[in-house]
């Protein structure tokens, strides 16, 4: 028929390593399009996972669409997430090894609902030999506390994560779910007191205030209005038309009834949610000399009543400091400023400790108790890259950590797989990539990199200021091709910088950071007596976030940024141990609307996620390599050559082997170590006969 579209001109192709002519990122595009346009948001380059973000409802995460993909190769059917979590598990279980699935996207792009799409999917396919317990409720519950506490509405989301996430699920050699735990990464604490113009506080706020039953807030001693609470309503948006805070109230009611709250847990936990609230509408005036005094007593009638601490301690923590002269502690008076800005460290602090006693918790309950071996799946979400009109020391962790897995996912994928190429002697053409070590560098080199300068100028209490910061960073990163300032910048680019920012090029593109806050910020000082009067709390998750053991304030604890850097290195050693899988998940328009594709959007995430790289070289490479032992060992009983065992040189086994298979030659080659295998259906296949022997 004249005209009429086939198939694949209407749907797209599912595997970019298909895609004729595969180097064009228009094609690549094209493709992507189509498919989105058909509302298939899936397509492969290999065993990597592309996902567009459908921004709607599209009825393939049902468990009939689980039972479809469970056991089944990749490439037998549509592309889905449920393939590529389904073969990370059959992989696992088979090669008895650890693995990992990296999600990675800016904001609002898919990874939280990725993850949590393969989280449901583990806990619906694995099998349930013991009827243990109810991990698996326990696993897939987490995630509606931990979102409620760590997520917020933000211009780019309105469920943006603002902490990292790496959960490990762990599987006995059954297969059987049996335990997991959580790593959770620098939470954007500062959400807690400012929010900027049409963003929210953490959800958990507006759930309580909506959705808490009266006698609850009356215990608490809380209005039933967002409104009144001046951390709630910086932003000017408590209410959001997609977010139901009443329901997911009760959903994490019921969360935390199955993740072993007791009922004493729930009531400290909300009594110090409801504390943060009363400590925001704290307010002082200043007494005739000038000096901060609570302006009403009533807000602190609540903080001592749910905290257990004496009001007349919590006023004094307030309004004062503590300061060590000679033998004597004298208690000088702040200013309202500082008292303000006392009152905001606490609050951050108090909140920041909770979220640390609540993954501990939810890893308690977690916990398998069982020793045997186990192996592991980690799912890793974080806080995608985010670019905001003013951009601070939040957006400046948050887009380092992304440079991060972006700088893993060269390492594991672009450039060891080249380096393995040549060093096993397989003839190759290197593809060029840009490599962002060049940045990650910028950041955290000791000495001369961004955090270490900061981390200098926190050395110097009173003397360095967030500009004198600028400064030194002005003298120690001159001409590096990253970074710019207005100092440093052509007459040009000058003008779309203010004097106060910095510039950098982030291999997703150009972010200028404002420096304010930035000295304050990575020092996350609470004043000691602060931390005194907290340590007198009854309220036991308090007592055990400001236990009296803490190490002492002399001696200096690591900055915010020095910590996130440590917390990151730990990350990639955990991951680097473990076989990696990819999702690639893409925004494909600003506007959170369905049915939108904006091409110069996606086109942008294409090329910054290096996906017509790794294209390329998976189209000319080898989708998968064994050690030839490894090979020789699982797939000898396929051969009468090699069974029941091979007594030669492994090399020569594993040529009669895949000979005997009838392996095309162009479909494989040997390196000096392993076999390197052209397409995964080949593998698949052999797999097949395998279970069939
Ligand atoms: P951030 O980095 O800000 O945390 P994110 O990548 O985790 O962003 P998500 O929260 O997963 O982004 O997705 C944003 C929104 O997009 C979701 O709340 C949901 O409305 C929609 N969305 C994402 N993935 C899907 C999907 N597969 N199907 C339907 N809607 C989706
Ligand atoms: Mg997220």
């Amino acid at each position: 028929m004249e005209g009429a579209l086939t198939a694949r001109d209407r749907v797209g192709i599912q595997d970019f390593v298909l895609l004729d002519p595969y180097t064009s990122e228009s094609a690549f595009l094209t493709n992507l399009r189509k498919r989105f346009n058909e509302n298939l948001i899936y397509t492969y380059i290999g065993t990597l996972l592309v996902s567009v973000n459908p921004y709607k409802e599209l009825g393939i995460y049902s468990t009939k669409q689980m039972d479809t993909y469970m056991g089944v190769n990749f490439f037998e059917l549509p592309p889905h997430l449920f393939a590529l979590a389904d073969n990370a598990y059959r992989t696992m279980l088979s090669e008895t090894n650890n693995h990992f699935i990296l999600i990675s996207g800016e904001s609002g792009a898919g990874k939280t609902e990725a993850s949590k799409k393969i989280l449901q999917f583990y806990a619906a396919s694995c099998p349930r030999t013991r009827l243990l317990d109810n991990v698996r409720d326990r696993l897939l519950l987490s995630n509606p506390v931990l979102e409620a506490f760590g997520n917020a509405k933000t211009l780019k989301n309105d469920n943006s994560s603002r902490f990292g996430k790496y959960m490990d699920i762990q599987f006995d050699f059954q297969g059987e779910a049996v335990g997991g735990h959580i790593l959770s990464y620098l939470l954007e604490k500062s959400r807690v007191v400012h929010q900027n113009h049409g963003e929210r506080n953490f959800h958990i706020f507006y759930q309580l205030v909506e959705g808490g039953d009266d006698e609850l807030l009356r215990w608490l001693g809380l209005e039933r209005n967002p409104q009144h609470y001046t951390y709630l309503v910086q932003g000017e948006c408590a209410k959001v038309s997609s977010i139901n805070d009443k329901n997911d109230w009760k959903t994490v009611q019921k969360a935390l009834a199955v993740i072993d709250f007791s009922e004493t847990d729930i009531e400290s936990l909300f009594g110090i949610i409801a504390s943060v609230l009363h400590l925001g509408n704290v307010r002082f005036d200043a007494d005739a000399r000038g000096y901060a005094t609570l302006s009403n007593g009533s807000e602190v009638h609540w903080l001592s009543q749910l905290l257990g601490i004496r009001a007349q301690v919590l006023q004094e923590g307030l309004t004062h400091r503590k300061i060590e002269a000679r033998e004597e502690q004298v208690l000088s008076p702040f200013t309202i400023e500082h008292a303000v800005y006392a009152r905001d460290a606490l609050a951050k602090a108090v909140y920041g400790r909770t979220f640390t006693w609540l993954v501990n918790k939810i890893n308690e309950s977690l916990a398998n108790k069982d020793s045997s071996r186990k192996t592991v799946i980690g799912l890793l979400d974080i806080y995608g890259f985010e670019v905001f009109h003013v951009n601070s020391f939040e957006q400046f962790c948050i887009n380092y950590c992304n440079e991060k897995l972006q700088q893993l996912f060269i390492q594991l994928t672009l450039k060891s797989e080249q380096e393995e190429y040549e060093t096993e002697g397989i003839e190759w053409e290197t593809v060029p990539y840009f490599n962002n070590k060049i940045i990650c560098d910028l950041v955290e080199e000791k000495h001369r990199g961004i955090i270490s300068v900061l981390d200098e100028e926190c050395l110097r209490p009173g003397e360095a200021t967030d500009l004198t910061f600028l400064q030194r960073l002005e003298e120690k990163i001159i001409g590096h091709p990253h970074f710019i300032t207005h100092k440093l910048a052509d007459q040009k680019t000058r003008k779309t910088l203010e004097r106060g920012d910095f510039r950098l090029l982030h291999y997703a593109g150009e972010v200028t950071y404002c420096v304010v806050g930035f000295l304050d910020k990575n020092n996350d000082l609470l004043y000691r007596n602060v931390k005194d009067v907290m340590r007198q709390s009854k309220n036991f998750i308090v007592k055990q976030c400001f236990p009296s053991t803490e190490p002492d304030t002399k001696k200096r604890p690591e900055t915010v940024a020095t910590q996130f850097k440590s917390s990151l290195a730990g990350l990639a050693d955990i991951l680097m141990a473990k076989e990696p899988w990819y999702v690639r998940c893409l925004k494909p328009n600003d506007a959170k609307q369905p049915g939108r594709f904006d091409d110069v959007l996606v086109r942008h995430q294409v090329k910054y996620l290096g996906l017509m790289e790794h294209l390329r070289v998976r189209r000319a490479g080898f989708a998968y390599r064994r050690r030839f032992e490894v090979f020789l060992q699982r797939y000898k009983p396929l051969c009468p050559d090699t069974w029941p065992n091979w007594k030669g040189p492994p090399a020569e086994g594993v040529e009669r082997l895949v000979k005997h298979l009838g392996y095309a030659p162009d479909e494989y080659k040997m390196g000096k170590t392993k076999i390197f295998i052209r397409h995964a259906r080949t593998l698949f296949a052999t797999e097949d006969a395998y279970e069939v022997c």
